[in-house]
Protein backbone atom coordinates (compact mmCIF):
# COMPACT_ATOMS: atom_id res chain seq x y z
CA UNK A 1 0.00 0.00 0.00
CA UNK A 2 1.61 3.41 -0.95
CA UNK A 3 -0.95 5.04 1.14
CA UNK A 4 0.65 6.68 4.12
CA UNK A 5 -1.76 9.08 5.40
CA UNK A 6 -5.49 8.97 6.42
CA UNK A 7 -7.76 11.93 7.29
CA UNK A 8 -8.77 12.34 10.98
CA UNK A 9 -10.31 14.60 13.29
CA UNK A 10 -7.78 15.83 15.38
CA UNK A 11 -8.51 17.64 18.55
CA UNK A 12 -6.13 20.46 19.00
CA UNK A 13 -7.48 21.77 22.44
CA UNK A 14 -10.46 23.23 24.19
CA UNK A 15 -12.77 24.21 21.59
CA UNK A 16 -10.01 23.64 18.38
CA UNK A 17 -10.16 20.67 15.74
CA UNK A 18 -9.54 20.14 12.31
CA UNK A 19 -9.76 17.15 9.81
CA UNK A 20 -6.25 16.62 9.36
CA UNK A 21 -3.75 14.27 7.37
CA UNK A 22 -2.34 11.66 10.00
CA UNK A 23 0.37 8.46 9.47
CA UNK A 24 -1.65 5.15 9.30
CA UNK A 25 -1.80 3.23 11.99
CA UNK A 26 0.23 0.29 11.94
CA UNK A 27 0.01 -3.27 13.81
CA UNK A 28 2.52 -2.56 17.30
CA UNK A 29 1.51 -5.46 19.31
CA UNK A 30 0.68 -9.16 17.96
CA UNK A 31 -2.95 -8.70 19.14
CA UNK A 32 -3.64 -5.87 17.49
CA UNK A 33 -6.38 -5.35 14.43
CA UNK A 34 -6.72 -2.72 12.18
CA UNK A 35 -9.67 -1.91 10.03
CA UNK A 36 -10.53 0.30 7.47
CA UNK A 37 -13.58 2.56 9.07
CA UNK A 38 -16.88 1.86 6.97
CA UNK A 39 -19.23 4.59 9.21
CA UNK A 40 -18.56 6.50 12.54
CA UNK A 41 -20.58 8.23 15.06
CA UNK A 42 -19.55 11.19 16.97
CA UNK A 43 -19.87 10.42 20.70
CA UNK A 44 -21.08 12.45 23.67
CA UNK A 45 -18.17 12.16 24.71
CA UNK A 46 -16.25 13.55 21.62
CA UNK A 47 -18.20 16.31 22.56
CA UNK A 48 -17.57 16.81 25.83
CA UNK A 49 -13.69 16.52 24.92
CA UNK A 50 -13.87 19.31 22.30
CA UNK A 51 -15.46 21.57 24.66
CA UNK A 52 -12.34 20.82 27.42
CA UNK A 53 -14.13 19.04 29.54
CA UNK A 54 -12.50 16.37 29.99
CA UNK A 55 -9.02 17.38 31.95
CA UNK A 56 -7.39 13.78 30.71
CA UNK A 57 -7.56 13.98 26.88
CA UNK A 58 -3.94 15.57 25.64
CA UNK A 59 -4.28 17.02 22.48
CA UNK A 60 -2.99 16.67 19.35
CA UNK A 61 -5.34 14.13 19.73
CA UNK A 62 -7.20 11.81 16.67
CA UNK A 63 -10.75 11.74 17.87
CA UNK A 64 -13.21 8.64 17.57
CA UNK A 65 -14.28 5.51 19.20
CA UNK A 66 -17.30 4.46 17.92
CA UNK A 67 -17.34 3.10 14.41
CA UNK A 68 -17.67 0.12 12.38
CA UNK A 69 -14.48 -1.69 10.59
CA UNK A 70 -13.72 -3.82 7.72
CA UNK A 71 -10.62 -5.94 8.82
CA UNK A 72 -7.25 -5.10 6.40
CA UNK A 73 -4.42 -6.70 8.84
CA UNK A 74 -4.03 -9.00 12.00
CA UNK A 75 -1.45 -9.15 14.32
CA UNK A 76 0.69 -12.86 14.34
CA UNK A 77 -1.67 -13.73 17.68
CA UNK A 78 -5.22 -12.56 16.40
CA UNK A 79 -7.37 -15.53 15.93
CA UNK A 80 -10.51 -15.25 16.27
CA UNK A 81 -10.45 -12.19 12.96
CA UNK A 82 -9.50 -12.73 9.85
CA UNK A 83 -9.12 -9.93 6.81
CA UNK A 84 -12.12 -8.74 5.36
CA UNK A 85 -14.52 -9.41 8.09
CA UNK A 86 -16.33 -6.95 9.51
CA UNK A 87 -16.78 -5.48 12.86
CA UNK A 88 -18.22 -2.91 15.49
CA UNK A 89 -15.33 -1.20 17.83
CA UNK A 90 -16.97 -0.65 21.57
CA UNK A 91 -16.30 2.82 23.63
CA UNK A 92 -13.94 0.14 25.69
CA UNK A 93 -12.57 -2.86 24.98
CA UNK A 94 -12.35 -5.64 27.90
CA UNK A 95 -9.61 -8.08 27.85
CA UNK A 96 -12.03 -10.83 29.09
CA UNK A 97 -9.51 -12.81 31.39
CA UNK A 98 -8.36 -10.37 34.41
CA UNK A 99 -10.11 -10.94 37.25
CA UNK A 100 -12.02 -7.88 37.07
CA UNK A 101 -13.47 -9.34 33.57
CA UNK A 102 -13.75 -12.67 35.26
CA UNK A 103 -16.24 -11.90 37.99
CA UNK A 104 -18.10 -9.40 35.60
CA UNK A 105 -16.90 -6.05 36.23
CA UNK A 106 -15.91 -5.25 32.78
CA UNK A 107 -15.68 -1.40 33.69
CA UNK A 108 -12.57 -1.89 36.00
CA UNK A 109 -10.45 -4.45 33.56
CA UNK A 110 -7.17 -4.06 34.04
ZN1 LIG B 1 -18.39 7.09 23.21
ZN1 LIG C 1 -10.01 -7.48 31.69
Amino acid sequence: MDQKTMKAMVYHGPGHYSLDDVPLPRIIEPTDVMGKVTLAAICTSDIHIVHGDVAAVTYPKVMGHEFCVEIVEVGSEVKNWKVGDRCVSRAGANCGECLMCKIGIRGFCN
